[in-house]
């Protein structure tokens, strides 16, 4: 019986890249998986041809032999199967090449959590606790993996080097190939007796409450670096590291412009125009606010050193305060004829009082001068 081609079966050119050919393999293998296609009785048979497909192109030995001289060339499916097809599935699963797959140390991964402040938080600093799920050295092994008072047991197959070595044979000769040792799985080592809390993982998952100070300053999305506070590393590995990102929550009555803040106060038409003192609430407490006389409204009046601390001086900022106008909601009638003899002073003709008879007593003196009456 005629075999397909190898190319074919993975779906790649004759010139696609390694990668090419690992990616091809890995998303037939899943698909192809006995596993997962019990009720297909092709599928153990597809999933060894791509199986024995992919095990002669991976490797750029054995895919130069195949290119060459074909199907006669590449090794047979029953010859060297069992090993090749444990150390694909073994890349596949475990996602590592061959070669890395030795017993060395293994770095804890980083962690990440975010934290909402206020901005009172930022003006006097804080001290706050996140909790954080990560992967920790099991406490009852410390990290062995084996119960303790027992230990684990160099594996007989691979002598603790966590590699096996062995030959294929070729039409061009020998070949020597290393795979991770099936028996410990690349650990060097065999325990026996299991830790009852890791069930030899040496890891555990756990939820721990870890305190972050927050220096004053501190800037919007500023991550703040706990060192080793990530997942344990193993074997000497370094641990991981905890990134706690600190975010500022909007506050009601003032924006942030770095170190300055900035806030809105309205006041009567009075208080602008004759000038006034002002309590305003601040970020720290009451402050008093001079008011100029004749003050713009939307101008922009300063309390100096009323901001936030500059995070590397502590320097604090100033507080710009814009002035807005606030009307009253209704008037009386005695504001409103005030507010008239105020328009005629100020030479405003209101067009809706202009042809009604004139109110003011000054208006009446004026008239009875000229002889207008
Ligand atoms: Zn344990
Ligand atoms: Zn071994």
């Amino acid at each position: 019986m005629s075999k397909p081609d190898y190319y074919a079966v993975l779906g790649v050119s004759r010139d696609a890249s390694q990668e090419e050919i690992k990616a091809a393999f890995r998303q037939l293998a899943r698909q192809y998986h006995p596993d997962v296609n019990k009720d297909d009785p092709e599928a153990e048979e597809k999933f060894k041809l791509i199986n024995e497909a992919y095990q002669a192109l991976s490797d750029p030995e054995t895919r130069a032999v195949y290119d060459r001289f074909g199907h006669a060339g590449a090794p047979s499916a029953a010859a060297a199967d069992p090993f090749s097809m444990a150390e694909n599935l073994f890349q596949m699963f475990f996602g590592g090449a061959v070669g890395t797959m030795t017993r060395g140390p293994i770095d804890g991964a980083d962690r990440r959590v975010d934290l909402v402040i206020t901005l009172e938080e930022v003006l006097h600093g804080a001290t706050h606790t996140v909790e954080v799920e990560r992967l920790r050295l099991c406490p009852r092994c410390k990290g062995v993996g084996a119960e303790p008072g027992t230990t684990p047991e160099r594996c007989p197959d691979c002598a603790g080097s966590g590699r096996v070595r062995f030959t294929q044979t070729t039409i061009l000769g020998t070949v020597t190939r290393v795979a991770p040792c099936e028996r410990c799985r690349g650990e060097g080592e065999i325990i026996r007796t299991p830790c009852r809390e890791c069930r030899a993982e040496r890891l555990v998952r756990q939820r721990d409450t870890i305190t972050v100070n927050i220096p004053p300053g501190i800037e919007d999305e500023t991550a703040l670096l706990l060192r080793g506070e990530g997942d344990s590393g193993l074997r000497g590995g370094r641990d991981g590291d905890l990134y706690v990102v600190v975010r500022i929550a909007p506050h009601p009555r003032f924006k942030r412009r770095g170190d300055d803040l900035a806030t809105q106060l309205n006041l009567t038409y009075p208080q602008l125009a004759l000038g006034d003192e002002v309590e305003l609430e601040t970020l720290d407490g009451k402050a008093t606010l001079e008011i100029p006389e004749l003050t713009e409204p939307y101008s922009e009046l300063v309390l100096p050193g009323r901001g936030l601390p500059n995070p590397r001086t502590g320097k604090r900022g100033d507080l710009y305060v814009r002035i807005g106008l606030k009307m009253p909601k209704k008037l009386t009638d005695a504001q409103r004829n005030l507010l008239r003899q105020y328009a005629e002073l100020s030479g405003v003709r209101l067009k809706k009082y202009a042809s009604a008879e004139p109110t003011s007593f000054f208006e009446k003196v004026k008239r009875s001068v000229k002889g207008e009456d």
